[in-house]
């Protein structure tokens, strides 16, 4: 077993995030777990306890910077330190461009956006403070290649990529940086489309996800290497997905 890291997790209520959650838990690390259903959040904080693991729960909205803020602030104080950051809460409500859905582009903007700039925003000076700490993004394949209906969602994860590599390269030694893109995984994600062709052509493509533990277990891996090793990129695909 590695050293027992504090580890904050966003969008843990489901998917990659309750994953990532029960298997870091497993391995000994203390998950704090945040999204907006709490009575999620709650249950998995007790399965993990019963498991024998250490987890706590709060929710939290991505999309508002004083919450994401007040969610790490409060795992530091608690703790006396945070090791490590999951920026995984995302939405992907796919839809093709004339169909307008502007709404929806805002809300991928506003979570898959905003939502990882206010978590770096909370942890990094934690991270800097104690010359330690890890960001690990989940981005998508999305990030590598655009498809129709997903222009705005692949927008979000290329901008998702692109702010963690800026990342990297601006942080002071001691801080690592890991971009994990997902292909189709076994989730909750799909449920936010809501035009009717995407949702049809998304059940086809859905077909070859893999397991949600398939991602934690690369977030694991970044996790558990050496100090001086840091994991840059893994992109995670179904052998199926091409
Ligand atoms: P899920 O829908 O199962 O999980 C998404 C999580 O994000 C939920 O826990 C949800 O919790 C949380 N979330 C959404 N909006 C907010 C918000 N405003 N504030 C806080 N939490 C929020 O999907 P996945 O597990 O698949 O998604 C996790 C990440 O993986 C996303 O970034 C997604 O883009 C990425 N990904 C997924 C792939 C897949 O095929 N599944 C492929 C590539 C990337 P709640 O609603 O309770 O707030």
């Amino acid at each position: 077993m590695t050293t027992p890291k504090i580890v904050l997790i966003t969008g843990a209520s489901s998917g990659i995030g309750q994953a990532t959650a029960v298997r870091l838990a497993r391995e000994g690390h203390v998950v704090v777990l945040g999204a907006r259903r709490e009575d999620r959040l709650t249950a998995l904080a007790e399965t993990i306890r019963r498991d024998g693991g250490v987890a706590y729960a709060r929710r939290l909205d991505v999309t508002d910077r004083d919450d994401v803020g007040a969610f790490v602030d409060a795992a530091a104080a608690e703790h006396g330190r945070v090791d490590a950051i999951v920026n995984n809460a995302g939405v992907m409500p796919l839809s093709r461009l004339d169909s307008l859905l502007v709404a929806e582009w805002d809300r991928m903007i506003d979570v898959n956006i905003r939502g990882l700039l206010h978590g770096i925003a909370a942890a990094l000076p934690w991270f800097r403070r104690q010359g330690t700490g890890h960001f690990v993004t989940v981005a998508s394949t999305g990030a590598h290649e655009v498809v129709p209906t997903a222009a705005v969602y692949c927008g979000t994860k290329y901008a998702a990529w692109a702010i963690t590599e800026g990342l990297r390269r601006e942080a002071d030694p001691g801080i690592r940086v890991t971009t994990v893109s997902p292909g189709v995984v076994e989730s909750e994600l799909a449920d936010t489309i809501t035009e009717a062709g995407a949702k049809e052509a998304m059940r086809a493509y859905r077909a070859a996800a893999i397991p949600a533990d398939a991602i934690a277990g690369a977030v694991s891996y970044a996790l558990a290497q050496p100090a001086d090793v840091d994991v840059n990129e893994l992109v995670v695909r179904p052998t199926r997905q091409r």
